[in-house]
């Protein structure tokens, strides 16, 4: 069966009218669903109440419910998201910042990269989530917290945004539209580890929007042992966002796990200042979130300023992100790995 959320409102209008109803009926819907949050068709007072009844029985409009909301001290919320489709879960989180907030969404259940550091891989891909399922966490943030607008959103929580390319696309577009939503490409951020072909389209398709990287290392032997389902080696990726740049003018965002012993020395500080040199580019040096399966480490908080200091004096425009909502497991893909085990 369709589901309303899987569809950009022109396809929704063709849908009505190939249904034997009214375009305009469709727009109404949108603006019930995406502008105040009605979760069901008999709220949609000026719809007919045979609309109503054929709407309900044949266009479902939520394919997702929130299972569970944990909310940490810092009062950022993780929302468990259960999919109807076969009662599978995925996170979204929701991070407040003054008056606004950072919304953080999933795009695949499970994740097929296995990055060694990470939860969402664990367990390998389970499927990639429909158009629908990826709206649906944004939408279920928007109807919590009607006062506090999403400024920012961004595609960094399970799974591996340009591996399910076409429902990122779509649902970008339907998050985009000016009678829903609203939330512009400007503000969105997705986070790839480097699907290089995916690079370059998404350049060309969504030009406004921004991209991050996850690095992590500065050797392809490194990376491959930190990313080991990562496709492309440095080189690749760098010629990949070279030519993004090219097309967007955008600075790219990389993102950098300091573990222990591992990528945090002087020595790597001096190849990553080399590689994020070659396309104009700012870091961010993330703090590692801890997990349950593998013995990383955060560096010290000296080790810490060591890194980043030396990539300042560099010239290379830096930011150290502290672990937010460390409390209630708001690494990707912990909380979903804790309610299935
Ligand atoms: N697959 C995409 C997007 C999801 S992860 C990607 O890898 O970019 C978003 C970011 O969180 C990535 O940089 C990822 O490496 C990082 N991350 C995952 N687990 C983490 C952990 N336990 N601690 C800190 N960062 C983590």
């Amino acid at each position: 069966m369709p589901c309303f959320t899987n569809y950009t409102l022109p396809e929704l209008e063709k849908w009505f009218v190939d249904n034997g109803m009214k375009k305009f009926r469709a727009r109404q819907v949108w603006e019930w669903f995406y502008l105040h949050g009605a979760d069901s068709y008999d709220k949609m007072s000026n719809l007919p109440k045979k609309t109503q009844e054929f709407l309900s029985e044949n266009l479902p409009l939520t394919q997702s419910f929130v299972d569970e909301i944990k909310i940490a001290g810092d009062d950022s919320e993780k929302r468990l998201v259960k999919l109807s489709k076969d009662n599978e879960f995925v996170e979204s989180v929701w991070i407040p910042m003054g008056s606004h907030a950072t919304v953080c969404v999933s795009t695949q259940v499970g994740c097929p990269i296995k990055c060694s550091f990470c939860a969402s891989g664990v367990d390998g891909l389970e499927r990639n989530l429909t158009v629908g399922e990826i709206v649906e966490q944004v939408w279920h943030c928007s109807t919590a917290h009607t006062r506090r607008g999403i400024k920012n959103l961004v595609f960094m929580g399970m799974g591996e945004p340009f591996l399910n390319y076409d429902n990122l696309i779509k649902a970008i577009k339907i998050l985009n539209d000016e009678n829903g939503l609203k939330i512009g490409s400007r503000r969105m951020t997705i986070s790839t580890v480097g699907i290089v072909k995916r690079i370059v389209d998404f350049g060309n398709d969504v030009p406004q929007s921004n991209l991050a990287v996850s690095l992590h290392a500065t050797t392809d032997e490194l990376r491959k042992k930190l990313i080991p389902g990562c496709p492309s080696s440095i080189n690749a990726l760098l010629s990949a966002l070279s030519e993004y740049y090219r097309t967007t003018h955008r600075k790219i965002t990389y993102e950098y796990v300091l573990l222990k012993g591992i990528n945090d020395s002087l020595g790597h500080a001096a190849e990553l200042a080399k590689i994020i040199k070659k396309v104009p580019s700012k870091i961010n040096l993330i703090e590692y979130n801890k997990v349950d399966f593998n013995d990383y480490e955060s560096p010290d908080k000296k080790t810490t300023d060591n890194f980043s200091n030396f990539l300042i004096k560099k010239g290379i425009d830096v930011a150290v992100r502290r672990k937010k909502g460390d409390d209630i497991n708001a690494a990707c893909g912990q909380l979903r790995r804790k309610v299935r085990n």
